[in-house]
């Protein structure tokens, strides 16, 4: 068991590739506190996690993450039950489509408070409690578009251009209080996000990928476990693509 009674909080975690971590940690050994954005979802996936296994070590919150005070209160709340947090996983996120002379200030800042403050908000809460206890493993969930961009929906690959950034930079600044900061990039992924994007669009990418199909929830699961594990302990500051890509 590669997490064995590790603190984890992954955000985003009620469905798609954030569910998928949740279960990878459960199996690793972790006790994990999913969020989500209501306190019904979160609830449904903490009861769905323990129909699989009822001895699972889990719950759900359910702050605004665009808001720090939420979000501080909630960290608090977990270290008061946990006493630590060893791994956080910032992994909720939107995107959307929208043709660039479409968009408004709202659509924009809708991506923005949550691909990028709803990272912030966490790491800066969660930061202090790792300064603290003498160190800790943030992740945060990029894309494979903060390496390409993409043709639409302008606030996606800018708020994971700047996930990248920002993991870089905490890496740099918080490696020598003993924390590990890491970002992995997913390609295209078989969850509800992927739903919207229509078949026309799909096709020809998946004819793009050297692995010829498209990723699935748990390759990238696959990737948190490893970053979020001791096997890890000497990579810091890196965007790992899970994508089927071969690139140099
Ligand atoms: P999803 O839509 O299946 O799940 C999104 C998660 O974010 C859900 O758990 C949801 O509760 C949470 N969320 C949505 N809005 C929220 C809000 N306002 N407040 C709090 N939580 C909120 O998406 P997914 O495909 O599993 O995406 C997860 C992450 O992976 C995102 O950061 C996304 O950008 C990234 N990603 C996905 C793909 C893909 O192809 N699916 C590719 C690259 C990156």
């Amino acid at each position: 068991m590669r997490l064995k009674d590790k603190i984890a909080v992954v955000t985003g975690g009620t469905r798609g590739i954030g569910y998928a971590i949740v279960e990878a940690f459960l199996r690793e050994g972790a006790t994990v506190v999913l969020a989500g954005s209501r306190p019904e979802t979160a609830e449904k996936a903490v009861a769905s996690l323990k129909e699989a296994d009822p001895a699972a070590k889990v719950s759900g919150i359910s702050p605004n993450l665009s808001d720090y005070a939420a979000v501080k209160e909630t960290i608090d709340a977990i270290v008061k039950q946990h006493g630590r947090i060893d791994i956080l996983v910032n992994n909720a996120g939107i995107s959307d489509r929208m043709p660039f002379l479409e968009y408004t200030e709202e659509n924009f800042d809708k991506v923005m408070d949550l691909n990028l403050k709803g990272v912030y908000n966490p790491s800066r809460a969660a930061a202090e409690v790792m300064a603290a206890q003498g160190g800790g493993v943030i992740l945060n969930t990029s894309s494979m578009v903060s390496l390409y961009g993409q043709p639409a929906g302008v606030a996606y690959p800018t708020s994971k251009f700047a996930v990248n950034g920002f993991t870089l930079s905490l890496a740099r600044e918080l490696g020598p209080k003993g924390n590990r900061v890491n970002a992995v990039a997913p390609g295209i992924t078989e969850t509800d996000m992927m739903k919207a994007v229509p078949k026309e669009v799909i096709e020809p990418m998946i004819a793009q990928i050297p692995l010829r199909r498209l990723g699935k929830p748990e390759d990238v699961a696959n990737a948190f476990v490893f970053l979020a594990s001791e096997e890890a302990s000497y990579i810091t500051g890196v965007v790992l693509s899970v994508d089927g890509l071969a690139r140099s």
